[in-house]
């Protein structure tokens, strides 16, 4: 396991520092955070983090928290990949690193019978831009790469070990009723073991 990256760990630290105080503009602080330390000089996030897969996105944990108060995942898109429309449960930080994606928020569904409905434009991130959710502003969204012939890679900060999490999949044409629960999980293997414990 290589040292923990110095960018990551001042995140980390700010992170601690922002959820100890309590602040009622905790996810605009972190979120100012994220695009400071992480966002504006993307080279500390080692090439093996930032490896597509060529059938699916992928989702390597870089840190959780020893309480699971937060975990810090980079997602990497391959060409043209995108995410089903899927909630998270928890607050969320999405900031792009490298090339660009495009994401696109649906209308929490107010009946069984209500199919996935689009919530305002579809929003291109490009490098440094972050995208604040939480379950009270919003918390169901499709993401996708922007581009059909280079990998976009994100930082996402979440509030749980978000790979453990229960939650939904909307299926799109489907009714609310149909939507399916589901764990992420984390894509991490023997090349890319989370920076635990140091930090
Ligand atoms: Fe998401």
């Amino acid at each position: 396991m290589g040292a923990v990256p110095p960018p990551l760990s001042a995140f980390v630290s700010e992170l601690d520092r922002l959820i100890e105080g309590g602040q009622p503009d905790f996810l605009y602080r972190a979120a100012a955070a994220m695009k400071r330390l992480l966002l504006a000089d993307g080279s500390w996030l080692p090439a093996a983090y930032r490896q597509p897969h060529p059938m699916h996105y992928q989702q390597y944990l870089l840190y959780r928290d020893p309480l699971s108060r937060f975990s810090i995942v980079s997602f990497v898109w391959g060409p043209g990949q995108r995410s089903p429309i899927h909630d998270h449960q928890v607050w969320g930080l999405v900031g792009t690193l490298e090339g660009a994606e495009l994401t696109q928020a649906y209308m929490p569904p107010m009946y069984p019978t209500d199919l996935p409905k689009e919530q305002g434009p579809e929003r291109r991130l490009n490098p440094g831009d972050v995208e604040v959710m939480s379950p009270a502003l919003g918390d169901i969204h499709r993401v996708r790469n922007a581009s059909d012939s280079e990998v976009a890679v994100s930082i996402h900060t979440y509030g749980a070990d978000i790979g453990t999490v229960s939650r939904w999949l909307y299926p799109p044409d489907r009714p609310a009723a149909s939507r399916k629960p589901f764990f992420s999980g984390y894509s991490n293997d023997a090349a890319t073991p989370p920076f635990f414990g140091l930090v």
